[in-house]
């Protein structure tokens, strides 16, 4: 990391940048209130820091070893204060602000009326953000994919669908992009690009995503330790898109016989994360759970963690879904999820002195 004097001119920047590009490496330019921070991507131990240090407008040349350095809180300290949190905005949505965020929706995309339908449960509920799959990651090839699968078309109409209920209900809209191939169609129409978990070590899709300059959401895969997770979230973060929404969505079960929930939803993971990352982290426990009945008390808790939002599933029927229908909640049952995570925000919120 370069630290550039707070009067360096546009040259002397300009001049520190050409230097890390000789060494192979790339400039992700932060610009705080005072200072110019100059983060290095790629590998540092080529940097002569010595030599940086030395360069004119150059305050201090400083090695960073932590994989995801570019999200991580020592990076930020140099020029803001380390515990502030990052912002995310979208449309007139804040995450990661003093309120929980709530995103809500079908697991998939499966009509214009069962979209529209939706949306207006969920934004009666409190929800804020609409969520919707088109391109479905499946374990089976013979089970729904998603109305993606059909064709580009298809997958066009759904994605206006989405769009427009987002539009009329006035709520930003988050789809997933499965592959690469669908990035530039899906930014046209959504407000958030989702990866989902099994694509979290796809570095390729996470580049081409971030290239996009649209918030990501991002999944931890189930079987990521914290730190990985956060080595793969600076891939979007090394293509000068910081707005990464972090969503933990539990990891594998262990041991033998039935384990009662589809995965083991790693609370612990959401302090853990925020003390390392600025950013924002939301907890999915409709795909961790795997069981509406249990959707109501891993919500509370999760906002207990300190969850910047939830995203669940919700469907007005959810036994008619073709995917997921058992962790979908309804609209009403939603309402009381917001209402209890509300109140448990300001409980702990005030008990630890953020608002
Ligand atoms: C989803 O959110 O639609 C989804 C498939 O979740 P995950 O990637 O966490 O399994
Ligand atoms: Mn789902």
């Amino acid at each position: 990391m370069i630290i550039m004097n707070t009067d360096a001119t546009q040259e002397q920047v300009d001049r520190v940048i050409k230097e890390i590009n000789k060494y192979g490496l790339r400039a992700d330019m932060s610009k705080g209130e005072y200072k110019t921070i100059i983060g290095l991507v790629g590998d540092e131990r080529k940097i002569p820091f010595n030599h940086f240090a030395s360069l004119p407008g150059v305050k201090e040349a400083i090695p960073i070893e932590t994989p995801y350095k570019l999200i991580s809180r020592e990076y930020t300290k140099f020029f803001k204060e380390p515990a502030e949190d990052k912002l995310i905005h979208v449309g007139s949505v804040v995450i990661g602000s003093n309120k929980p965020v709530y995103i809500a929706g079908p697991c998939a995309v499966e009509s214009r009326t069962q979209v529209m339908k939706i949306a207006e449960g969920v934004k009666n509920a409190g929800a804020n953000i609409l969520r919707g799959g088109i391109f479905k990651p499946r374990s089976s090839v013979h089970s729904f994919q998603g109305l993606g699968a059909t064709d580009w078309k298809k997958a066009e109409e759904a994605l206006r669908w989405l769009n427009e209920a987002g539009k009329q209900f006035e709520m930003p809209v988050v789809t997933e992009v499965r592959g690469e191939a669908q990035v530039d169609l899906i930014a046209e129409y959504a407000d958030i690009l989702q990866i989902g978990a099994r694509n979290m070590y796809d570095q390729d899709l996470l580049t081409t995503v971030g290239k996009k300059k649209k918030p990501v959401l991002f999944k931890r895969h189930f079987g990521a330790g914290i730190e990985e997770f956060l080595s793969f979230a600076e891939y979007i973060a090394a293509e000068s898109n910081k707005n990464i929404i972090l969503c933990e969505r539990g990891i594998i079960p262990i041991g033998k016989g039935k384990s009662y929930t589809r995965y083991i939803l790693d609370l612990g993971a959401v302090p853990a994360i925020k003390k390392e990352t600025y950013l924002p982290v939301i907890v999915d426990p409709s795909h961790a759970m795997g069981r509406s009945d249990l959707i109501f008390n891993m919500s509370c808790a999760a906002v207990a963690a300190g969850a910047a939002g939830l995203m669940i599933e919700v469907h007005y029927d959810p036994k008619a879904a073709l995917v997921d229908g058992s962790q979908m909640i309804t609209p009403l049952e939603l309402a009381k999820v917001i209402k209890a995570c509300n109140n448990i925000y300001t409980t702990v919120a005030s008990a630890t002195g953020v608002n």
